[in-house]
Order: structure tokens, then sequence, then C-alpha cells
């Protein structure tokens, strides 16, 4: 339970100061009554109504998360899978990925409560870079890169241009590291780009969305955005 003016200050529409004065002056309501009384306590599941309006409860947060392979980018499994929201339960605000990666990908994931930004990242006419490090079956010549570079024909269409980079080979296991560039989001876009061009994938690693980078993070950590980042995404 929290005291009135705390939540509705903390909702970022006032001071606490002012959100005193309101409930004071009668233009609160908490589940359709009045209430004058400063310092009434509430519980999270309070309807709140501020001059008429609804109060948005959720303070909005959003968070950078390094996700493991085997786990679901979702907030439930019916199947009981480990999801994204496990890694959140130290947080009371209900959050969702932005976007996802496939059960058996690794990487930066975006985690928000903030709708408007969540459509705003994934709206396909917003075309951030999305940087994936890929470890695959053979060792593609640049020809072959350049390819991945110009557009593949995969079953969905062709994709958009790409950048497409040698990162390390080993001859004897046949085996190489690539990082691929992209600004689509499409299923298992890197899988069936690769397989395309017939180099099967082993391993996949989203490394960067946009500026935000892994850095500092190992798998199964998150740290917040800052209101830079946030800034800068929007
Ligand atoms: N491309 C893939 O193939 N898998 C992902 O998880 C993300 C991009």
């Amino acid at each position: 339970m929290e005291r009135l003016q705390k939540v509705i200050a903390h909702a970022g529409i006032t001071s606490r100061r002012k959100a005193e004065e309101l409930i004071i002056e009668g233009k609160v309501k908490v589940n359709g009554q009045v209430v004058t009384q400063v310092g009434t306590k509430v519980s999270p599941s309070d309807k709140i109504e501020v001059e008429g309006v609804p109060l948005e409860r959720e303070e909005k947060v959003y968070y950078l998360f390094y996700k493991p392979r085997g786990v679901i980018s979702a907030v439930s499994d019916d199947k009981g899978r480990t999801v994204i929201t496990d890694y959140f339960q130290d947080i009371k605000e209900r959050v969702y990925p932005v976007g996802r990666l496939d059960y058996d990908t690794s990487g930066l994931l975006v985690v928000t409560n903030d709708g408007d930004f969540a459509n705003l990242l994934m709206h396909p006419r917003y075309e951030i870079d999305k940087t994936y490090i890929a470890k695959i079956e053979g060792i593609p010549t640049k020809l072959e890169l350049r390819k991945l570079e110009k557009g593949i024909k995969l079953e969905d269409g062709m994709t958009a241009p790409a950048k497409a980079k040698l990162i390390s080979l080993d001859k004897r296991k046949q085996k190489s590291i690539v990082e691929l560039t992209i600004h689509e989001g499409r299923n298992r876009q890197v899988r069936r780009m690769f397989e395309a061009i017939g180099f099967p994938v082993q391993k996949l690693r989203r490394e960067a969305f946009g500026m935000l980078t892994l850095k500092g993070l190992n798998a199964g950590e998150k740290r917040e955005l800052t209101p830079h980042e946030v800034k800068q995404l929007r």
C-alpha cells in the first residue's frame, strides 16, 4: 500500500505537493469515490482518477537484457519453459520484450512496459540496425558475403541491403564467424539468409540494436537504459 499523493506523483503527472492539493480540492477519485484525505493508502489494483483522467499507475521503465539461449521471448509459456520475465522478477513493473529472438538465439533485447515505445521500435519503417554474430558451418567467400549484402531471395521476398563481415575462420574445422547487420526483423531471418547461401548457422547472438550493445553484460543480465539512450532510440 502506498500513499495516494505519492502514487500520483510517481505516475509523473505532477509533483507530490500539487497532488496533495488536488486531493484536498476533491479532484481525485479512488475506485470511483472522491477521496479528500491526504495520505490515503492505495493498493496497486485501485483505480485512480485525477481530474477525471484515469491514472496510469506504472512508471515507464526501459531495460537492455542479454537473453541467454534456451529462453522464450515472451512473458509466459504454456509449456513452462523459461521466459524473459523470469529475469525481471525483482522489479514491480510488468514488462515485455520489444520484438523477439528465437529460442536458440542469444543476445540483446530491449524490455519495457512502454507500449508506444515498443510499437515505435518495431514499426517496419523504423529501420534500426541489428547486428548479429553468427557461427556458421563453412567459410564464405567474399562473393557469398556480397550476396548477403545485396539481398537474398527468401520465400517471403528479397532481403534489404545488409552488411556482412568475416570475423574469423577455422580452416581445419571448416567453420567461421560472420557479423551480419540487418534492419529488418523477419522470422528467423538471419538463419534463413545464411541457409540460403549454403551455410547453416550453428550459433547466433544479437550483439547490437541501434547504438545499444551487450558491452558489460553476461547472458541473463540486464541494465536500465539511460534517459539519453531512450531518447536516442525514439
Ligand atoms: N534472425 C534469426 O534467424 N533469429 C533471431 O533470433 C533473430 C534474427
